[in-house]
């Protein structure tokens, strides 16, 4: 993150503060909730309704803004996708033109049933205006704002995304050294021999949910002050970028004062000489004044191919540890920690069958369990012994449906180096509408979302000017270096599943 936008997130985070206190007329809301519910019911089948609407609640009422707090954030993606406008018409029909609606959900609803709305949420601002007839929809969202933090303190954006906790990491053999390592080492930042922590293993082993563990520990328990969460990918891009406005040593003295510095995927680094060179003094600076540095990639340091070797030595100085593939106990625990986070009670039968089934990367195991839940909510099925079967063989064959849209946005947005704002925007400049449109073409290829609910996430553009987008991309195809970049993007995205 650039220093300039320190400040923007502060005043952000300032205007959201004052919203947390109270929500006013909590009957009235109530009240309204039902109404759209009676909407909403009429429109959907008994399963889905059960599934993600009944455990909504409906908590304040003010100025045609109904707030109402979801169970989880992946409610949240999936209600979105999903439900989007049939949610806006209820709150049409019931407030009228100049319905709002703000989500806020439990930033941690899995590990304690302790916490309460005021503690910990994200609120999430959707805003249905009405301009003569046409209707349009904006969002903001991923507002990330940590209530515990103390007023006084200076305000620092962690990046963290507090939903990585030690608590919900479940232990098992082959991530116990790195867990405990992990823990050793947010309890205490740079007074361990463990510095740097570098955590290496395959995809989809919990690599990203350890590190940020240790960040989220660390901020909570108050053990540092400056934490800081990048990945290697977007430490280079602001890097390049701090290149191009000449503001590099602006871009190092940010860095040299964060207190704990959690690198993911540094394997990126490779080849990118410069960038490792920068990456390379700031990582003296950091460990000459005892501060932790956490790192995670994909292959042990001794296999990491161009970069510094004397970078490389670095990373063997403190502790290198790796996370192997889950055993089939370990799968089944997170398979029902993760169901009981969404209120599910599924057949042991069930859990073991998708456990025994799906081996290598727990993001497919959760993956194969959020299609489980999805395909029975929406086709108004049991969750059965059949059904997983169905699904286990579906996630073998194409493991990339639990991607959002708003993923494949910001995945090209960085692509194009530009903001996720413009994809939604009205712009017509040529380049901004190359982008959109390829997020439009990714959008309808890795997600099950319908022509009309990927307009709506495109600044409310009509299903015609997404099939346009699709057919001019498919057009360009042809080209064969489009073709190069929509196969680079292509990865990317893939990568991220
Ligand atoms: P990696 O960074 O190694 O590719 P992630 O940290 O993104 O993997 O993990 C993939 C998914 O699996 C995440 O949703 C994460 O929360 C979950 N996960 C991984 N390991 C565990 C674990 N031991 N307990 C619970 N969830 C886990
Ligand atoms: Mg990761």
């Amino acid at each position: 993150m650039s220093v300039d936008n320190l400040q923007n997130k502060t005043n952000q985070n300032v205007e959201l503060k004052s919203k947390k206190y109270g929500f006013k007329n909590p009957e009235k809301a109530k009240e309204i909730w039902k109404k759209c519910l009676e909407i909403i019911k009429q429109n959907l089948n008994g399963l889905s309704f059960k599934t993600w609407f009944e455990p909504i609640e409906p908590v304040g009422f003010d100025k045609n803004e109904l707030t109402i707090k979801l169970p989880n954030d992946f409610s949240w993606d999936y209600i979105e996708v999903n439900f989007n406008s049939l949610i806006k018409k209820a709150l049409l029909e019931t407030i009228g033109e100049n319905a709002k609606l703000t989500y806020i959900f439990d930033t941690d609803s899995t590990s304690s049933n302790q916490i309460t709305i005021t503690e910990n949420y994200y609120p999430i601002n959707y805003n249905l205006n009405s301009i003569s007839g046409s209707k349009i929809n904006q969002y903001s969202k991923e507002i990330n704002w940590n209530i515990n933090r103390s007023q006084e303190e200076e305000y620092f954006e962690t990046n963290l995304n507090e939903k990585f906790t030690f608590d919900n990491f479940i232990k098992g053999e082959g991530n116990q050294l790195a867990r405990a390592a992990a823990i050793a080492v947010a309890n205490q930042p740079g007074g361990t021999s463990f510095n740097p922590l570098f955590i290496y293993g395959g995809v989809g082993l919990g690599k990203t949910h350890l590190i940020q563990a240790i960040g989220n520990y660390i901020v909570k328990n108050k053990k540092a002050k400056r934490v800081l969460y990048t990945t290697a990918e977007k430490f280079t891009t602001e890097f390049v970028d701090s290149i191009r406005k000449g503001n590099t040593n602006e871009f190092t003295a940010f860095y040299r004062k964060v207190d704990t510095l959690i690198i993911d995927d540094i394997q990126f680094l490779s080849g990118k000489e410069s960038t490792t060179d920068t990456f390379f003094h700031i990582f003296n600076s950091l460990y000459q004044f005892g501060k932790q540095i956490v790192l995670s990639c994909d292959k042990p340091p001794k296999s990491l191919s161009g970069i510094d070797e004397r970078l490389i030595s670095r990373f063997q100085w403190g502790l290198s540890v790796d996370i192997q593939p889950p055993d089939l106990e370990t799968r089944i625990a997170i398979l029902i920690k993760k169901s009981e986070s969404f209120n599910l009670d599924i057949d042991l039968n069930i859990i073991e069958y998708i456990a025994a089934n799906i081996t290598t990367n727990i993001r497919e195991l959760e993956g194969a369990l959020i299609k489980l839940l999805a395909k029975a909510s929406l086709e108004g099925k049991e969750i059965t012994l059949d059904l997983a079967r169905e699904i286990v063989k579906s996630v073998a064959t194409e493991k990339r449906s639990t991607l959002t849209l708003d993923q494949i946005q910001t995945i090209v947005a960085e692509y194009f180096g530009i903001n996720t704002d413009i994809l939604r925007a009205k712009t017509k400049k040529k380049e901004f509408v190359q982008a959109r449109q390829i997020a439009m073409y990714f959008c309808k290829k890795f997600t099950n979302a319908s022509l009309k609910t990927i307009g709506l996430n495109f600044g409310g553009r009509d299903h015609t000017t997404v099939i346009h987008a699709l057919q001019t991309v498919e057009e360009q195809l042809k080209d064969n270096s489009f073709a190069e970049m929509l196969s680079t993007i292509q990865k990317k995205i893939e990568y991220k599943t």
